[in-house]
């Protein structure tokens, strides 16, 4: 039984404009290592749906989808519509955001189902600064939380676990999420950075670490240690997602946590080893940042060697 990766060419027709970090290239620059380093070889390469509007209202309001869709149809051909200061969307976005939270639909299917043993979706555009009615920060469908509903209403799971690692606070996924107590949430992410918030946790299912700036490979591994593990052996989840961005690493001019490709290994062998003492292995992890291609590549290809077991 083969890992499933899932993505889209729809998800590169998604543009926000000249120079906007958050690019169509990204997809390319993490499929070309997973081909290189053999990777794909192991993984059963699958395209990922669109979205039912059912799947979205599981995680945003009824209101927010159509207004997203009404803003959608009003771009101009070739043209773009601001949604925030940095976010923007041009004549396939919508299908894009449509595309990236299905994939992460498709893989808790698959995953839930047991037809395969953990799921990596590469897509864009990613989905943590999404909240509940509102779109932010290069996000407009919590893709994560749409998968972690999804699991939670279709698939019978009562405990389900969402890891974000991306050095930038999740706040979209706590905003939905900070009253759900099916879910426990893990968050470390730099202090001071957007979308400015997290030092003070929503909800008591919210493990929130804030690092300052600089704090390098000991201070992420610690906080993975003191705060992630303890939670996570204690609520035992019968499934793990994880929103993996790597926009951390010290070559990212994005954030200024100063990891490594290491530290991503690692932090995927302990979540590896939880998944595997309580809920048979079961993984969806899902792209969300990571802005210098070369080490976006490069990172997330350490983070699914692992996923997959092939290290
Ligand atoms: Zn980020």
């Amino acid at each position: 039984m083969l890992a499933a990766y899932i993505t889209h060419t729809d998800c590169q027709k998604h543009d926000m404009g000249n120079q906007h970090p958050e690019c169509p290239e990204r997809l390319g620059a993490v499929n070309d290592q997973l081909l290189i380093k053999g990777l794909l070889d192991y993984m059963d390469q699958l395209d990922a749906p669109l979205a039912t509007r059912e799947q979205l209202a599981r995680a945003h309001s009824e209101f927010y989808l159509d207004e997203f869709a009404e803003i959608a149809q009003s771009v101009p051909d070739g043209g773009h519509r601001q949604i925030d200061p940095d976010t923007n969307i041009n004549e396939f976005s919508y299908q894009a955001a449509l595309r990236a939270a299905g994939a992460a639909v498709l893989a808790t299917n698959l995953v839930a189902a047991g037809q395969a043993p953990v799921a990596f979706c590469n897509i864009r555009p990613p989905g943590h600064h999404a909240e509940r009615s509102n779109a932010g920060g290069f996000c407009f469908f919590n893709n994560v939380v749409v998968g972690i509903r999804h699991a939670l209403a279709q698939h019978g799971m009562e405990r389900v676990a969402l890891i974000d690692f991306d050095v930038h606070h999740g706040n979209g996924s706590e905003d939905i999420l900070f009253d759900d107590q099916r879910v426990l949430m893990c968050s470390i992410f730099e202090k001071n950075l957007y979308p400015f918030c997290g030092d003070v946790p929503m909800g008591a299912n919210m493990i929130n670490v804030g690092l300052p700036s600089r704090s390098g490979s000991e201070a992420f591994r610690q906080a993975v240690m003191d705060a992630w593990l303890p939670a996570l052996e204690k609520f035992q989840p019968q499934m793990i997602f994880i929103s993996a961005g790597f926009d951390g690493h010290r070559e990212d001019d994005m954030g200024n946590l100063a990891l490594v490709e290491s530290d991503y290994e690692w932090v995927t062998k302990q979540l590896v080893q939880i998944a595997q003492k309580y809920c048979q292995g079961r993984i969806v992890s899902c792209l969300e940042g990571g802005y210098d291609l070369s080490s976006l590549g490069r990172s997330a290809t350490a983070h699914v060697r692992v996923l997959i077991g092939a290290d």
